[in-house]
């Protein structure tokens, strides 16, 4: 499930093939990394908005800080990311999530070397570089667990100075940018139960902010009503896997509004990004064509305008209409 991160390895290359040997241009190295942190750090942002202000209505809420830890052996060149980015070591700040108690405490700035995740140093992991990643996910761990026992963390960066933040609740999702040498397969999004998956080059990184954190909703909402969960058990039917994607568009406005959001941006995003990258049949196999899409959404606004207006929230979980049972499988079809 992992995507290697294989930026560095690939920017790596020689630049003109009769140089030997190559220097390495560190320079376009530091570009490139600050290319796709940028675009890691909209993903953050919107995630966390929508995570966050979306927690009253998940089923699964988890205490967060909202911060994203990098480590050097998961990139394809561990020695020259480590020197692009000027560390000694290997773990620093990927991310800290707009708004989140770790962007508020002003002390995690991207690239910012880290010694410590309270007790343990994760350098003194063990890694077997490149593109390794379990350290990085073992580090998301650990802070998750110390967030739940003791309310709290202190992380010490290089140099000895320390930062002790405490978490609020989220929605339980990670969200994470992959990069990948297949054009085709660095272009989508998705999502997998526990995270939600953007490409580096995924065609959403082009619009504007409401309709990226519009793409980032589908993706969340199929975390939060536990699509991945349900199709394990009833199966990848491409009946099933319809009734679910209808079911993530439609909970868009919904998530949308929540976290100050635009709720009709969702259907602006399915009318332009749709129309544009609608492949046709290969994925009207899955999915509804975009225009009845936008339609499902826009259907959904007016309930939504109404309990925003009513009571300042829109509480998907007692007003949203499921289109199959969460804890069984297929709801009646009177029902649906
Ligand atoms: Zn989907």
């Amino acid at each position: 499930m992992m995507r290697a991160l294989v930026l560095a390895a690939m920017l790596a290359a020689p630049l003109a093939a009769a140089e030997a040997p190559p220097a390495i241009d560190y320079t376009a190295e530091r570009a490139a990394i600050a290319r796709y942190q940028d675009a890691n750090q909209r993903l953050q942002d919107a995630g966390w908005r929508l995570a966050r202000a979306n927690a009253a209505f998940c089923p699964k809420v988890i205490p967060s800080i909202g911060l994203q830890l990098q480590d050097m052996a998961s990139y394809g060149g561990p020695d020259v990311a480590r020197a692009a980015l000027g560390l000694t070591r290997d773990f620093a700040v990927n991310a800290a999530a707009a708004g989140s108690p770790a962007a508020l405490s002003g002390a995690f700035t991207r690239n910012r070397e880290i010694v410590r995740l309270e007790g343990f140093d994760p350098n003194d992991w063990p890694a077997t570089p490149p593109m390794a990643w379990e350290r990085t996910t073992r580090a998301h761990d650990h802070i998750d667990a110390m967030l739940v026992e003791h309310g709290g963390i202190t992380i010490t960066f290089a140099g000895g100075e320390e930062a002790r933040v405490t978490p609020v609740a989220v929605c339980a999702s990670r969200f994470d940018l992959f990069a990948d040498p297949d054009p085709d397969i660095v272009a989508r999004i998705y999502a997998d139960g526990k995270r939600v998956w953007f490409g580096l080059a995924s065609p959403n990184f082009s619009s504007a902010e409401p309709e990226f954190a519009a793409a980032v909703a589908h993706e969340l909402a199929h975390n939060v009503l536990g699509h991945d969960a349900w199709l394990d058990r009833n199966g990848r039917k491409r009946r099933h896997v319809r009734l679910i994607e209808r079911e993530a568009d439609r909970l868009v406005p919904w998530l949308l509004a929540n976290a100050g959001y635009d709720p009709e941006a969702g259907v602006r995003w399915m009318t332009v990004w749709g129309k544009e990258h609608d492949s046709g049949f290969k994925w009207r196999r899955t999915h509804d064509g975009w225009d009845e899409r936008a339609d499902m959404m826009a259907a959904e606004v007016p309930q939504v305008l109404a309990l925003m207006a009513a009571e300042g929230k829109a509480d998907w979980a007692r007003h949203f209409r499921r289109e199959i049972d969460p804890a069984g499988g297929l709801l009646p079809r009177a029902k649906r």
